[in-house]
């Protein structure tokens, strides 16, 4: 195990004071964050910094990062070799499954924790783990069934990054119930096994200081409509998640099979709201980008590993314009950045459409601003809990290095801007969450220890 730090019910007070800070209303000047029991207990705007505060000049809220899948840090890079023919992501997939058929529960926690402190040090507060390997390599439920979501949660523990857990369900190879195939033995659940899973990944989030525990139907490649309904009933009040129409290959298969697309057979056939992140959501046609928006559902778009992938373009401007919100995901974790995964997010429109500042919102001007705002707003609802810094909420916030070249000069939007667009070096100086300072200076407290344990596991699988 990790170490850890200390329980969650160890009281701290503080206050912090930035020179200009996000809040949910705007920017605003002179800001003090007074911090109890991991929440924010009072901000207070256009107050002195006294000698009882800790100073910075520019705050963030931390965003939270939708959709990971923290293992696949151990094979970022690894992938990015042409086979004898051409590469697509079912090939990536292939080279995805012999990884997994080796990882022991010591590789699983040891390559998270790389995956969380990474996301620490890039501005993310909040990881929405899709985790699918649940059993041991023959593909044997654990003693605890639910031993590699607990692995997840000690990574999230030892990195101090806040936790949504959603344990996957997946039991077909493809569309219409096909067989799973050896590389999915790992995942595979019948419905009765899979709500045990639920129960034991509840209890083994305990430890994580406001964790969230919901599901996620795979796709609808991996589960059949009856098992969809099933699953449901077991969600409780947490957040859904699903994969869907990452892939033109999907499409064709699920028109095959219903005669419908993947968005519109999910629209159809089950209850999206506001509760789901329709993950991806790649290919859709105009009809199903305003239906989904209209659900209220956060579309989680994964910009980086999209184009990664191969997967294509999000229409993001009709999503926008029928209301739709999103969220950023680190997915594969290729590479962990919360403003790479905004830049690639709008500079993938700008060569889609051949315009520039795509993302936007009424009113604010800035593209940065946008994209930051919406990530927040639609990755908190997404992962099942509040964003932003207000009293009440938890104390997840950066701070941003005012001396970074990119920020030179800047002030309330042009700080994102700034960041997003125009840095080199990551200007991310402190991140704390849940009250705790878990990053100063861009590194995280326990980078070192946590990198030597990511190391030795990387060399022992790869060896393998
Ligand atoms: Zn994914």
């Amino acid at each position: 195990m990790l170490s850890s730090f200390s329980s969650a019910r160890e009281i701290q007070v503080s206050q912090l004071h930035f020179k200009q800070v996000l809040l949910p209303g705007g920017w605003s000047r002179e800001v003090r964050l007074s911090i109890a029991d991991g929440r924010i207990a009072a901000v207070h705007v256009g107050v002195a910094a006294g000698e009882a505060d800790e100073r910075h000049a520019i705050g963030v809220p931390g965003l939270p990062n939708l959709h990971s899948h923290g293992f696949q840090r151990g094979m970022a890079g690894l992938t990015e070799i042409r086979g004898a023919s051409s590469d697509n992501f079912w090939t990536w997939r292939d080279l995805m499954y012999r990884f997994v058929a080796r990882m022991t529960p010591e590789d699983v926690e040891a390559i998270t924790a790389q995956a969380y402190v990474e996301m620490l040090e890039a501005g993310f507060t909040r990881a929405g783990e899709f985790h699918y390997i649940h059993h041991d390599p023959s593909g044997a439920p654990y003693g605890d069934i639910a031993e590699l979501g607990g692995r997840v949660a000690a990574a999230a523990q030892a990195s101090g990054i806040g936790l949504t857990l959603l344990p996957v369900f997946y039991a077909h190879a493809g569309f219409g119930g096909q067989a799973p195939d050896q590389g999915q033995r790992r995942f595979v659940n019948s419905v009765d096994r899979f709500a045990r899973l639920l129960e034991a990944s509840r209890a083994a989030v305990a430890g994580c200081t406001g964790a969230v525990v919901g599901i996620a139907p795979h796709s609808l490649r991996a589960v059949t409509p009856d098992e969809l309904t099933a699953i449901l009933a077991l969600a409780d009040t947490g957040p859904i998640h699903i994969h869907i129409a990452e892939q033109t290959k999907e499409v064709e298969d699920c028109i095959a099979w219903s005669d419908s697309r993947p968005v519109q057979w999910l629209l159809d056939h089950a209850p999206v709201d506001r509760r789901w992140c329709l993950v991806h959501a790649t290919h859709m046609t105009g009809e199903e980008t305003r239906a989904m928006a209209e659900t209220g559902a956060v579309a989680g778009l994964c910009p980086m590993t999209e184009a990664n992938l191969g997967d294509g373009i999000f229409n993001a401007p009709e999503f926008g314009d029928a209301g739709g919100g999103f969220g950023v995901g680190t997915d594969s974790n290729v590479l962990i950045g919360a403003a790479d995964e905004l830049r690639q997010l709008e500079y993938s429109q700008r060569l889609r459409l051949r315009a520039r500042n795509v993302i936007s919102t009424t009113g604010i001007a800035s593209t940065g601003r946008a994209l930051f705002d919406g990530a927040l707003a639609g990755g908190a609802q997404a992962l099942g809990v509040a964003g932003g810094l207000a009293a009440g909420l938890a104390a997840d916030i950066v701070s941003l290095d005012a001396d970074s070249p990119a920020l030179a000069g800047r002030s309330a939007d042009a700080i994102l801007d700034g960041w997003i667009f125009a840095s080199r070096r990551s200007p991310v100086d402190c991140v704390w969450t849940s009250g705790r300072r878990v990053v100063t200076n861009g590194r995280h407290h326990q980078a070192e220890s946590v990198a030597a344990g990511f190391r030795r596991r990387l060399e022992g699988l790869l060896e393998a």
